[in-house]
């Protein structure tokens, strides 16, 4: 018999960690809520059956019970859905995290919502899989979003390539008038909320405006599913749909496995050994999308914002002094300066793409996110600083 053990985060969300409301040796229920959010967050409930093992500033750590029944417990009986949104704990499954019903909580009449399947991160590909599978469930959730912001306007903002998905999605949206299907451009990051009201509403926002200034929200399709299911089923969000890619021994998943309802909590070793396990030698496990992925170790749990596993290439070694180019819409300087360290090099310059200004809050943001500059200006000044060979997160120059 395998024991499982499963590390559900304390902090799954925008905001301060939660607290616990279980204690060590507790039997908890699958469902159960057992950490409640201090001001901005989002409820957590375990996605087993089992007996709590231990409480860090972290974690719970959960013992997985042999047999796990497919009932959970539900959330609280509610009329409200903006209610039941927050009794599930949903929050911005795309991996910013923000709880779902601090968003929705405007009142966008004349406005609209649009449902985020862009899916941009390369290699990832469990959004559209589930809008091939579940159209109808994704058109629900829309009209959810229309009558609790009373948006006059749906949208699903999608890349026309993804023909399967367009055509369910298409049929599905056949009879309802406000909900209509947008295209988006095939280029990274035509997520970001910022290009997708460009894209569709043809307005420009400001480095640190959010879309609520062009009257929209948007949400991640998977989030859009959690909240159908929180109003429909009382479900919380227990799971996670993951994409699992790179160098596994499965050639078949090497260019993306999709695994739908993972548990949270649960080692992402698991879901590569799904797939045959790692194929040595390896350079690194990353959680998340290729751009915007963090380093990782095997036993790092699923969270509620975890939609890549990717097994990376050895890193190529490099002698050369490098200087890099950080971009808001990948990785910066930490992450940047972690490559270089992977690569056996040493970083001696660090410049960010001429793009990045600094916001209201002194926060660096892209001006024009996916409309990137020629970085020459940029590159001579790392030149002139000893950089030999560069490091650049995303660009198309
Ligand atoms: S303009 Fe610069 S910061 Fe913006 S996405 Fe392109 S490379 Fe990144």
């Amino acid at each position: 018999m395998i024991t499982i053990v499963l590390k559900i985060g304390l902090r799954q969300h925008v905001g301060a960690p939660c607290s616990p409301l279980v204690e060590v040796g507790q039997a908890v229920k699958k469902g159960e809520y057992i950490a409640g959010p201090q001001g901005l967050g989002a409820r957590i409930h375990s996605s087993v059956y089992g007996v709590v093992e231990e409480i860090t500033d972290e974690y719970i750590v959960i013992k997985a019970d042999e047999d796990q029944p497919e009932e959970f417990v539900q959330i609280p009986e509610t009329d409200d859905m903006l209610e039941a949104i927050e009794f599930a704990g949903v929050v911005g499954a795309g991996g910013a995290g923000f709880p779902a019903h601090v968003k929705l909580k405007a009142d966008l009449t004349g406005g609209c919502v649009i449902a985020n399947a862009a899916e941009c991160e390369p290699i990832l590909k469990h959004n559209i899989e589930y809008l091939e599978n579940h159209p109808d469930e994704l058109v629900r959730g829309v009209k959810y979003m229309m009558e609790i912001t009373k948006a006059d306007k749906g949208y699903i903002a999608i890349k026309p390539h993804h023909t399967k998905a367009l055509i369910a999605l298409g049929k599905a949206c056949k009879d309802e008038p406000n909900i209509s299907l947008k295209y988006l451009p095939n280029m990274y990051p035509a997520g970001d909320e910022r290009v997708i009201v460009r894209e569709l509403l043809g307005v420009e926002l400001q480095p640190g405006q959010l879309p609520l200034e062009a009257h929209a929200v948007i949400s991640n399709v998977e989030s859009i599913k959690n909240m159908v299911r929180a109003i429909e089923q009382r479900r919380p969000v227990i799971t996670k749909d993951v994409t699992v890619a790179g160098r596994v021994k499965d050639n078949d998943a090497t260019s993306g496995k999709v695994f739908m309802d993972v548990p949270i909590g649960m080692p992402v070793s698991k879901y590569i050994e799904l797939c045959g396990g790692v194929n040595e030698p390896y350079g690194e496990i990353l959680i998340g999308g290729p751009f915007t992925g963090k380093h990782g170790e095997l036993d790092a749990p699923v969270t509620k914002l975890v939609g890549g596993i990717v097994v990376t290439n050895p890193f190529m070694q490099e002698k050369r002094k490098l200087g890099v180019i950080a971009c808001e819409c990948a990785a910066q300087e930490p992450r940047l300066e972690e490559i270089a360290a992977m690569m056996g090099a040493e970083v001696v310059a660090e410049e960010k793409c001429k793009r990045m200004v600094q916001d209201k809050n002194g926060r660096y943001r892209c001006d024009l996110p996916g409309i990137c500059p020629g970085q020459a200006e940029t590159v001579l000044k790392l030149k002139s600083q000893g950089a030999e060979a560069l490091l650049i997160a995303n660009c198309e120059d």
